[in-house]
Order: structure tokens, then C-alpha cells, then sequence
């Protein structure tokens, strides 16, 4: 092989200078482009920021203050030292709209419907918003509507590593902009970490090579830990989602608006992704399951896809955001043992129908690992007595549950 500086000394002995300037022309183009797409995968940072000056404090304070595994921010009230198993799986572009477990016309969940008397499946839980960052970003940490900016904010990852568990941050998606994206930087704090897939969309991947990674997480040894997992899920290009094995649908969805057969396509691509996406999140369980400890799981997407479902449309985008974007699948299985420890999950059922915004996991997900933070609110943990329903505002002050 050829070595980059080899290259350089041949073109400076050829005496060719033009080219030489060429070559650094096309490497300095590449550079910009490649900084131009990690600065469009920011969102909360760059939006905030009004100048580069003030985005660069705001891109040092997020690494700083998440990529870390501790934090001080947090400060833990009480927390249980019990073993336990948490799995959270968080999922890519999946709509409710196009789940057989929420009544969509098509067999998209043949395996989670069987399966469904053995979780409590939550039928009103929107994301915060339609693009992955925006989303997440709110979801995993303390930052929300109403606060985007918190002076003292933690992740869910971090406050796993402040109550002694072991954490996991296994994913399948492209860590775009290593150092850069708040996904990547969230990712970060955890002890064990794993990026798959270093493709980007537009590649052919497929959620089961995480299966055997999580069994792996889920044979360490230590007694408390918490394994992480991003799916690739059902994003564009949905054909690229899933194995051929999995090319199920065919003809036209009477439901899909604007027949054509692109439309046509896509749906069946879409649904096909779902099916699959049905096929991983059940391995999942069924794995976590096997292991017969105090063990939980818990899923939802970080936010959903049109597909030609309210629109002459495929995907997400702000400029688009239609309701199959925002209503989101949230599931949450408990092994026998977390049960038997946990009584007060077996109100679950009542729960089910709570008007629910992602924004707050991270109140959910320290009442489920038995964690108390100081800034703990009880009324905004989905599986709390105490939780309230409040103002569920998206977009530009647009309040969801008026909106038509
Ligand atoms: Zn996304």
C-alpha cells in the first residue's frame, strides 16, 4: 500500500505543483463539506447559538458537562442497591400510525401482538419533535420545551453510572460527527460503548447485529447495569432496513393517501421495516426474559415518519410535521421479579392512556431504576401515582392536543 506521504513526495518530485494544489483544493473542499454536515446534524446547540463564538461555548458545555460518565450536577436523594437488568431501547422513525399493536389494517407486529399480555403498551405518547437530535436530546436529558437550556443538566446515562450500574451504549447508528452530535456525546458517558454501524443511511443495516452484542451485555458479570440501545429502526431508505427474508407486503394500503406507486413502494418498504423492527424489539425481550432476573425493558422511537398517511409525503421533517411524526410506540416489560419488588407497577394498567411527552423519560427512567435525584418530579413519571397530564406544546407554541 501506498502511504499518504509517499504520495506527497511523488508529486512533489514530478515537479508537479498544479496538482499537488489540486489535491489539497479537493482535501480542503471534503473537510468543509464533511464540517458543514456535522454542523447540519446539530440542532439544540447550533439553534441556540447566534454566532460561532457562542456556539463553540455551547458545543464545549454540552462535552463537558454529558460526555463525562460523572456529573455533579446530580445528586442522588435515595436509590436502590438491588441487582437489576434495564434494558431502554430507543427506536428510529416508527410511527404508531403504522403498528398492528396500536389497530394499523396490517400485520406489522405478528410477534409483539402475540406477545402483548406480557407488556403494557401506552397508547397517547408523542415525541417532542420530528428530527433525532431535537428529539433526543430533550428525551435522554433534563432539557425540555420550556427549559432547552439547563444550567445543570445530566443524562439518563449519567445518572444510570451515579446509581452504580453498569452502563451500555450500544448502537446502530453512524456516530456522525464523533464529537460532535448530542446523541454521540450522550453516548458517551456510558462505561462500555459500541458503534456498529460507521455507514450512514443510505447503506444497507440491519438492527439484528445488535442482538448478539446486547446478549454479550447481558452476560458480564456485574450485578447492576444498564444496557442502552439505539436502533437504526425504520429510517430512510427503508428498503435498507431489513433482510430480504422480511420482503412481506405487497399491492396498495386502501389506507394510503395519494395512491401512486411510489407511494405504493414506500408504504410496503415501510411496513416491511416495521415488521422487522417488530422482529427485533421481541428477540430483545425474549433475551432479557431468558436471563430470569429483576429485569425491565422499555422502548419507544424518538419519533415517527409520514408515509403518505395525512400528506403527499415520506419521512420527517420540521417543515412537515404532521401527527404521524409526533405519535410515537412506548412499551415496557417487567420480568416476574421486577413485579414482585415493585408493586407499584402493577397499577400500570390504569396508566396506559396518560397523555405522555418523551421530553420527561427522564423522570420515568429514574422511577423505574428506583432513583431519586434531588429535582425529582414525581408528575412527570409515566409510571408514578403522582403524575399529572400538562400542556404538551411542540413546534412554534402549538399545543398538541388542540391541534387539528
Ligand atoms: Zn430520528
Amino acid at each position: 500500500m501506498v502511504k499518504k506521504s509517499e504520495i506527497f513526495q511523488f508529486l512533489y518530485l514530478k515537479k508537479e505543483p498544479v496538482l499537488f494544489k489540486l489535491v489539497i483544493t479537493l482535501l480542503i473542499l471534503s473537510c468543509g463539506f464533511m464540517l458543514k454536515r456535522s454542523f447540519s446534524e446539530q440542532s439544540i446547540i447550533l439553534t441556540l447559538s447566534h454566532s460561532i463564538q457562542e456556539y463553540s461555548t455551547a458545543k464545549d458545555y454540552y462535552k463537558e458537562h454529558l460526555a463525562k460518565q460523572e456529573n455533579d450536577a446530580i445528586k442522588i436523594v435515595s436509590k436502590s442497591e438491588e441487582p437489576q437488568i434495564g434494558v431502554v431501547i430507543i427506536g428510529e422513525s416508527t410511527s404508531r400510525w403504522h403498528m398492528q399493536l396500536y389497530n394499523y389494517n396490517r400485520e406489522t407486529n405478528p410477534i409483539l401482538s402475540k406477545m402483548k399480555e406480557e407488556f403494557y403498551l401506552f397508547d397517547d405518547v408523542i415525541a417532542p419533535d420530528v428530527m433525532t437530535i431535537r428529539s433526543l436530546e430533550k428525551a435522554l436529558t433534563l432539557s425540555n420545551y420550556e427549559h432547552p437550556k439547563v444550567d445543570k443538566n445530566f443524562s439518563i446515562v449519567q445518572l444510570a453510572n451515579a446509581a452504580d450500574f453498569d452502563t451500555f451504549w450500544i448502537s446502530n447508528q453512524q456516530p456522525v460527527g464523533f464529537t460532535e452530535s448530542t446523541p454521540t456525546i450522550i453516548a458517551t458517558a456510558a462505561k462500555h460503548k459500541q458503534f456498529l454501524a460507521t455507514d450512514s443511511y443510505f447503506y444497507n443495516i440491519h438492527d439484528e447485529s445488535l442482538i448478539p452484542e446486547v446478549k454479550k451485555a447481558l452476560k458480564t458479570k456485574s450485578n447492576r447495569k444498564l444496557i442502552f440501545v439505539h436502533l437504526i429502526g425504520t429510517h430512510r431508505i427503508y428498503a435498507k432496513r431489513y433482510p430480504k427474508r422480511f420482503n412481506y407486503f405487497e399491492g396498495v394500503n386502501e389506507r394510503t393517501q395519494y395512491k401512486t406507486e411510489y407511494s405504493k413502494a414506500k408504504v410496503n418498504e415501510y411496513d416491511n421495516a416495521v415488521r422487522y423492527n417488530d422482529f427485533v424489539l421481541s428477540e430483545i425481550i425474549k433475551m432479557v426474559k431468558t436471563e430470569n432476573k429483576n429485569s425491565f425493558v422499555v422502548y419507544f422511537s424518538d419519533h415517527g415518519d409520514d408515509v403518505f398517511d395525512t400528506q403527499d409525503f415520506v419521512g420527517h421533517h420540521n417543515n412537515k410535521g404532521s401527527k404521524p411524526m409526533y405519535d410515537v410506540p412506548f412499551l415496557a416489560w417487567f420480568s416476574n421479579d421486577y413485579l414482585k419488588s415493585n408493586k407499584k407497577i402493577d397499577t400500570l394498567d390504569s396508566y396506559k392512556s396518560r397523555k405522555y411527552n418523551t421530553e420527561d423519560f427522564i423522570y420515568s427512567f429514574s422511577d423505574i431504576i428506583n432513583v431519586e435525584f434531588e429535582g425529582f418530579d414525581a408528575t412527570r413519571s409515566l409510571f408514578n401515582l403522582n403524575f399529572e397530564e400538562r400542556k404538551r406544546i411542540i413546534k412554534n407554541n402549538l399545543d398538541y392536543d388542540t391541534w387539528e
